[in-house]
């Protein structure tokens, strides 16, 4: 039994930028003949901004949903090279992944252009996914904890969730993203909890429950997606790699279902 708000187990796949425009096409297509049996969670796909149109069309007519790895932090105006959250909305996306740990390292993305960034998708009334995680060395350190915290609070203080919003934290530990790596299902489960009590005191406990979700990334596949779905508060899971092959993909998919 989930002890949050979670009603189905929420599953994004995360394209990154590994796919050229036809391997994308192929991989939607596959994934949605798939995707009649994903009845009892939900399932978003993100691919690269330049396949969004396309992919739009050919997920139509199936449950599947449509979200976007990052996005710009305002709604219009001269910001070569951006993408604002308006244009997304077009194409009916309304789940964004924000602040992924691979944006901080390798586009310097801080903490205050990722609070910018979620404060704009809630104020349009979209999710964010607010991505956070802690290196090898921070967790070596036993820092773990402190950066978490500091990575909540850069993003989330100061805003407030109302009742049409939705917010979408993902914990993803750096050094188990594409490793290939299973970690002990209790240590996210503690780790959850830590989140889940820092998101409380930002927005109270009640709040959290009703328009949170806490999910977990890093090497997730169809072996160990129901080890991390079994505990309580993991409502869902961020897939990299996996996702980039369909039939992993539904594994993973189905493992969530039926934890
Ligand atoms: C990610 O980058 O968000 C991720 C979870 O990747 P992987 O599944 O490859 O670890």
């Amino acid at each position: 039994m989930h002890g949050n708000n979670n009603k189905q187990p929420l599953v994004i796949a995360n394209w990154k930028m590994k796919l050229l425009p036809e391997q994308a096409f192929d991989l939607a297509k596959k994934v949605k003949k798939s995707s009649a049996k994903y009845t009892g969670a939900e399932v978003v796909l993100c691919p690269a901004f330049t396949e969004i149109s396309a992919i739009a069309n050919i997920i139509k007519g199936s449950e599947l949903k449509l979200g976007a790895q990052d996005c710009f932090w305002e709604e219009h105006g001269a910001f070569t090279g951006e993408i604002s959250p308006k244009q997304l909305l077009a194409y009916d996306v309304h789940t964004v992944i924000i602040g992924h740990s691979e944006r901080r390292e390798h586009v310097q993305e801080s903490g205050d252009m990722i609070h910018k960034k979620i404060r704009l998708l809630l104020s349009l009334g979209m999710r964010p996914v607010l991505c956070i995680g802690e290196s090898f060395d921070e967790r070596a350190e036993g820092q773990k904890e402190v950066v978490l915290l500091q990575q909540i609070h850069a993003a989330l203080d100061g805003l407030w969730l109302t009742d049409s919003n939705q917010l979408v934290v993902a914990y993803e530990p750096v050094w188990v993203i594409g490793s290939g790596q299973d970690i002990d299902p209790h240590e996210i489960e503690h780790t959850h909890q830590v989140i889940k009590q820092a998101l409380g005191d930002i927005f109270t406990s009640a709040v959290v429950d009703e328009h949170v979700k806490i999910i977990y990334g890093g090497s997730v596949d169809p072996e160990n997606v129901g080890h991390y779905m079994r505990q309580n508060s993991v409502s869902g899971v961020l897939v990299g790699t996996v996702s980039l092959d369909a039939t992993q993909f539904s594994a993973v998919v189905a493992g969530a279902i039926k934890f």
